[in-house]
């Protein structure tokens, strides 16, 4: 197996077997991330893809484990060579329970419904995305390249094709000066794609990330603690996605929340009320990555 580079993976794929089927993020550009600055993107062979899934078959093949297809955007890949990697999993991992990748909007959008079906059929049951916010300033001010509509078909299209969405959002991502349009944009987004999975992360600065300048320059402000509460109060107060599942659990959130929208909205909001008013937030030495 040889993995290229520090591997990332979403929370929730912990226990799955990563296989880089990319090396790096064909984007690259986003100004709050750091997590592939340092490789240059390419696709990966089919031979060095087949033969780290072979080598670990021998040891994991007979498991009812999940596979996750890193690096950045697994989806960039053609059709006809992601079935084909789909197919192999299912031949040397027979009790695989699932297939995820990272994925862009536009990513999902090149994709025709039937290729996307056919993608579904041979496994991959779900995508993350990273809308980081609905808000089209912000998304602009990061270099996200991507609009709301763009995301917004993309969902659509996902659902058509029976592939599950799990939707990330960055709170603090507008600093105090667009506090407010991070919230409610991002509410308005989240009502609009209706994931099945929705995850919060909290700004954290890492060295090297274009947006720490911005910070350091002034022009951007990073939020307090009590800002992010106050931030997720209106995104909770304005969202409407039933039954998508909520999670604010992540290292970097001063918080942890999670619950069912819409039903488990106030029990939520009498959470954050409560940290507030006890000052009870994670220390920023627990924030670490
Ligand atoms: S946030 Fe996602 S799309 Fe943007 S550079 Fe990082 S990996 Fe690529």
């Amino acid at each position: 197996m040889r993995y290229e580079g520090t591997v990332y993976r979403p929370p929730s794929e912990a226990r799955s077997l990563i296989i880089q089927v990319t090396i790096g993020c064909s984007h690259n550009t986003c100004t709050f991330c750091t997590m592939y600055k340092d490789k240059k993107f390419r696709i990966r062979s089919k031979e060095e893809i087949f033969m780290d899934l072979d080598e670990m078959s021998s040891a994991y093949g007979e498991l009812p484990l999940r596979i996750f297809l890193a690096d950045g955007d697994a989806l960039v890949l053609k059709t006809r060579d992601l079935l084909d990697i789909l197919s192999f999993i299912r031949v040397k991992f027979p009790f695989c329970e699932r297939v995820t990748a990272y994925a862009t909007a536009r990513d999902i959008l090149r994709k025709t419904d039937e290729e996307l079906q056919a993608l579904k059929k041979e496994g991959l049951s779900m995508v993350y995305v990273g809308a980081e916010s609905g808000d089209p300033v912000i998304l602009a001010h990061v270099k996200k390249d991507v609009t709301v509509e763009e995301m917004i078909q993309a969902a659509d299209k996902l659902k058509k094709c029976g592939i599950q969405l799990s939707l990330t959002l960055i709170s603090g991502l507008g600093g105090k000066e667009r506090l407010r349009e991070h919230a409610l944009e991002s509410a308005r987004l989240v009502s609009a794609m209706k994931p099945e999975y929705l995850g919060f992360l909290t700004l954290m600065l890492e060295k090297g990330a274009p947006i720490l300048e911005e910070i350091q320059a002034g022009q951007l402000t990073l939020l307090s603690p009590d800002a992010v509460m106050e931030e997720m109060k209106l995104f909770l107060t304005h969202v409407d996605s039933d039954g998508t599942v909520f999670r604010a659990n992540h290292a970097s959130n001063y918080l942890a929340l999670k619950g069912t929208l819409n039903g488990d909205i106030p029990a939520m909001l009498a959470q954050v009320e409560e940290a507030e008013k006890k000052q009870k937030y994670k220390s920023e030495r627990y924030r670490m990555l």
